[in-house]
């Protein structure tokens, strides 16, 4: 009898806390620019991404303030972990007034990915607008290797010094983020796991993936966790690190000698789709629980039609309630040719 009256006053966060695979909501990923300075290979390669390349107009992204009031209520529903991202973040205008917004959300853990070309500069302020911590991006330390995947000639040493400034300013634990491609790439792991073994940084190391359609991305490409983890434990013996929460993306392998710990990636090889908690919201404001799906919600358009607070979390709690995706458990020759969302757009 009681019942109907029970599922009325649900709070928003209990109505959202499962989706169809039992999965709870917990982080978001924000892309606030489909613009980059960088022009990976691998991700946004020219061919595709060129000088007449269109990229969304400045009306058609989500201004700070629907971000913002975006992010609130993914708080509601117990959201914990806010990652800005990109395209390049640090190349939107004023980020760091967004994250002085996001940072007044109490109880949120704001972080940030970036490809380190702006951190040097940017650092200090964005550690002042409250971010508290950053995830770097960097392929290799061979400037050779380097620019031929960033293909804008970009040098490994201002990622370095950008780094160098996030630590400084305190945003630390930093991350750095290394993709894996098999014949371009893999002589780059042990000088990479080597130089920043007693740094204090987290190398992680990603398996390249078929995100996006434009990337040609074919199975022998990847370079597989086991194969890294085999490689710099070979020279720098490594053990299994437990995961600090259920979810984590990363496995964690420790060096035996004390000197630190890395992180593989497997997404392609040992998917978690089981454990995925992510729902992304693009540059103009669509709604993607799946970093492979092809398409989204748009929730854009409710902001800009004047929608409540409680219909934009009706919409949310729908999207997430339905959610059944788990692309990359079921990823084929075959599926990897499906049209998908570019990683520029959706944000990485
Ligand atoms: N511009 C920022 C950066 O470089 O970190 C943020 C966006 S970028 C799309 C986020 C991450 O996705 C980067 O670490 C990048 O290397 C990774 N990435 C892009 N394409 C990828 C692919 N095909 N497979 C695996 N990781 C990829």
């Amino acid at each position: 009898m009681n019942e109907p009256h029970l599922t009325k006053v649900a709070s928003p966060s209990s109505a959202l806390s499962r989706d169809r695979l039992g999965r709870p909501l917990r982080d978001l990923r924000i892309s606030v620019t489909d613009r980059c300075n960088f022009r990976c290979v691998y991700c946004m390669p020219k061919e595709v991404f060129g000088n007449d390349y269109q990229f969304l107009e400045r009306k058609e992204l989500l201004n700070f303030e629907e971000i913002a009031r975006l992010a609130r209520i993914f708080r509601e529903f117990g959201i914990e972990k806010v990652r800005l991202t990109g395209g390049e973040p640090l190349v939107r205008r004023k980020i760091e007034q967004l994250i002085a917004m996001l940072a007044a959300i109490p109880g949120l853990d704001l972080t940030l990915t970036t490809n380190g070309s702006l951190l040097q500069k940017k650092a200090r302020a964005l550690k002042d607008a409250g971010l508290k911590r950053v995830t770097v991006s960097l392929d290799s330390l061979d400037d050779a290797v380097f620019m031929r995947m960033n293909d804008v000639d970009f040098p490994v040493t201002r990622v370095l010094e950008g780094i160098d400034a996030a630590a400084a300013a305190g945003l630390a634990p930093i991350k750095i983020n290394m993709v894996v491609k098999r014949g371009v790439n893999e002589h780059s792991i042990l000088p990479m796991a080597r130089f920043f073994r007693q740094s204090g940084h987290i190398l992680r190391f990603i398996e390249y993936m078929d995100v996006g359609s434009t990337n040609g991305w074919r199975m022998d490409d990847v370079v597989t966790a086991r194969e890294i983890v085999g490689m710099i434990s070979a020279e720098m013996p490594l053990e299994p690190a437990d995961p600090n929460y259920r979810g984590e993306v990363a496995e964690r392998w420790r060096y035996k000698d004390g000197s630190g710990e890395i992180g593989v990636i497997a997404s392609v090889t040992q998917a978690f789709c089981r454990d995925c908690t992510r729902a992304r919201i693009s540059t103009e404001g669509k709604l993607y629980t799946c970093l492979f799906a092809a398409d989204g919600h748009d929730l854009r358009q409710l902001l800009r039609k004047g929608a409540s607070d409680h219909d934009i979390r009706d919409a949310i709690s729908a999207v997430w309630s339905r959610r059944g995706d788990r692309y990359s458990e079921i990823r084929t020759a075959e599926t990897a040719k499906l049209e998908k969302i570019e990683m520029s757009y959706i944000g990485g």
